[in-house]
C-alpha cells in the first residue's frame, strides 16, 4: 500500500481537528505519519469554532497560531444577559485570548502545514484486529485493503481521532456515546459593510432559549441557539431555510437586532446538531489506550458544546500525544537494532504517559459539560438542582474557567 521505502511509524484514523493537530505535532517532531480519512476530501463545512486561551497555546506549539490569528479578531469582553431578570454580567478577556474562527480556516491551516502525502482520503477503517506475529494492530479498510505492521512498512501506533462513532474506541471496548435531548443550531451572518457588535461575545438567555453571538472579524458574526430545556425531536428539519425560519420563530421574545441577525444569516452555513457526549464515568473506568492503540479528540471525550472546549481539548491532545511519542520513540539510528518487544514497551510507555496526563483534564471538562447538559436536558427539578449544586461546589462560575490551562511544550 505504501510506496517502496516509505517509513510509517504512526497511523491516525480521521482527519478532523484532532487528527490534523496530532499529525502536525508529530511532523514538528520529525515523526512521519499517515492520516486516513473516510471522506473524499477535507471536511471544511460547518460554521465557527470558539478557541479559548488554552487552545491558542496549543496552536502556538504547533506553530500555526500566528497564521490563524490573522483570520479573526480578539474578543475583548463576554457579556452575559438574562432577559427576564434584566441582569447583565461582564467578563473582561484582557488576559485571556478568545477568538472565534471559521472551522474551514482552522482545518485548512492545519492541513496545509503537513507534508505532502500525509493525508489519504476515501479510506474508511471498518475493522481492527491484532497481528498474531507482531501484536501490532491490523487495520481493514472498506475497500478490502489490510494495513499491517512490517508488511509494507513499520506500522506501530494507531491513533483513533475518528470522532463520535469511533471504530478505534469500539475496538478498545468503549460503548457508543450518549445523546442529550437537546440540540444546537448555528450559522454565520455576513455584514458586507461591517457590523456594529464590536468585539464582544454576547450571550443572552431567557428561561427557554440561549443565544450566543461572537464576531469572527469586522464583517462576519457567528451565532448559535440552544434550548434551555429538553426539546422535541427535530429530525425532520433538514432544509436550511426551514431551520432558519424555525430559529426566528423561537426568538420572538429576543431583541430585534438578534432576530434580524438570524434572518440575514448565510443559508449555506446553517446547521442543526444534536448533542452527544461520552459520560465522564466512561472516561474514568475505561482503558483509553491498549497495546499500541490510543484515542484522542472526540473519539475519546466527545462532550456537549456548552463550554466551547471540545475542539480546544482535541488540539491539546494532539500536542501532548506528539510530545509523549517523540520522547519514547527510538531515534532513526536505533530503529534497525531495536526488537519488536522493546518497541512495544516504548510505545506503551508513551501512550500510558499521554493518557495519564490527559485523563484528569478531560474528565474535568466532560464532567462540567455533562452537568450543564443535564440541567438543560432534564425536566426534573430535583435533577436540575442536584446538578447546579455540584456545579457550584466543584466548578468556577465563569465562561473562561477552563481556558486557564497550558498543555505544555510540544
Ligand atoms: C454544535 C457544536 C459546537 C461546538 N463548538 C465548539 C467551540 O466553540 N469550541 C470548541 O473548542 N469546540 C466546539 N465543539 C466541539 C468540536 O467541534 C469537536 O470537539 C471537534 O471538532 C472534534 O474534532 P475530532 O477531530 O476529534 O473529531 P471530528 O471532527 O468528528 O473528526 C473525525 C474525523 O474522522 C473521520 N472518520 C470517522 N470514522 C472514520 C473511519 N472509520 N475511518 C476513517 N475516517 C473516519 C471523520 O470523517 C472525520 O473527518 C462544538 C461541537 C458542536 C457539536
Amino acid at each position: 500500500m505504501d510506496s517502496q521505502g516509505e517509513y510509517q511509524n504512526v497511523v491516525i484514523v480521521g482527519a478532523g481537528i484532532c487528527g490534523l493537530a496530532t499529525a502536525l505535532g508529530l511532523h514538528r517532531k520529525r515523526i512521519r505519519c499517515l492520516v486516513l480519512e473516510k471522506a473524499a476530501s477535507m471536511r471544511t463545512e460547518g460554521s465557527g469554532i470558539d478557541i479559548f486561551a488554552n487552545g491558542w497555546r496549543a496552536l502556538d506549539q504547533l506553530r500555526v497560531g500566528t497564521e490563524l490569528r490573522t483570520k479573526s479578531i480578539a474578543v475583548t469582553e463576554i457579556h452575559e444577559q438574562w432577559l427576564e431578570e434584566n441582569r447583565m454580567r461582564v467578563f473582561p478577556c484582557s488576559n485571556v485570548e478568545v477568538r472565534c474562527v471559521r472551522r474551514k480556516d482552522l482545518i485548512e491551516i492545519l492541513a496545509n502545514n503537513l507534508p505532502a502525502n500525509t493525508l489519504r482520503f476515501n479510506c474508511q477503517i471498518t475493522a481492527i484486529s491484532t497481528d498474531p506475529a507482531t501484536s501490532f494492530p491490523v487495520l481493514h479498510t472498506s475497500d478490502g485493503m489490510v494495513i499491517k505492521a512490517k508488511w509494507f512498512s513499520l506500522l506501530q501506533i494507531v491513533i483513533g481521532c475518528d470522532g463520535l462513532n469511533s471504530i478505534v474506541a469500539k475496538s478498545l471496548g468503549l460503548v457508543m456515546p450518549k445523546s442529550f435531548p437537546t440540540w444546537v443550531l448555528r450559522g454565520f451572518t455576513p455584514y458586507p459593510d461591517g457590523h456594529s457588535f464590536g468585539t464582544f461575545f454576547y450571550r443572552i438567555r431567557n428561561k427557554h432559549l440561549f443565544l450566543g453571538r461572537v464576531p469572527v472579524d469586522d464583517r462576519l458574526v457567528h451565532w448559535f441557539i440552544a434550548p434551555m430545556n429538553p426539546f422535541k425531536d427535530l429530525n425532520d428539519l433538514k432544509d436550511p431555510k426551514l431551520i432558519r425560519d424555525f430559529a426566528v420563530e423561537l426568538l420572538q421574545k429576543f431583541p430585534s437586532e438578534v432576530i434580524e441577525m438570524v434572518k440575514a444569516s448565510d443559508l449555506s452555513s446553517i446547521s442543526l446538531r444534536y448533542i452527544s457526549y461520552r459520560p465522564p464515568w466512561q472516561l474514568m473506568l475505561n482503558d483509553l489506550w491498549r497495546g499500541t492503540m490510543v484515542l484522542a479528540g472526540d473519539a475519546m471525550h466527545v462532550m456537549g458544546p456548552f463550554l466551547g472546549q471540545g475542539g480546544c481539548a482535541s488540539i491539546e491532545d494532539g500536542v501532548v500525544l506528539a510530545r509523549c511519542i517523540s520522547q519514547k520513540l527510538p531515534a532513526d539510528s536505533e530503529c534497525t537494532v531495536i526488537s519488536d518487544k522493546e518497541l512495544h514497551e516504548r510505545i506503551e510507555a508513551a501512550l500510558s504517559d499521554y493518557v495519564k496526563e490527559r485523563k484528569l483534564r478531560v474528565i474535568g471538562l466532560s464532567t462540567n459539560s455533562y452537568l450543564i447538559g443535564s440541567i438543560t436536558g432534564t425536566s426534573s427539578w430535583v435533577k436540575k438542582l442536584l446538578c447546579i449544586i455540584i456545579l457550584v461546589l466543584f466548578f468556577k462560575d465563569s465562561p473562561l474557567c477552563h481556558s486557564d490551562y497550558d498543555c505544555g511544550k510540544l
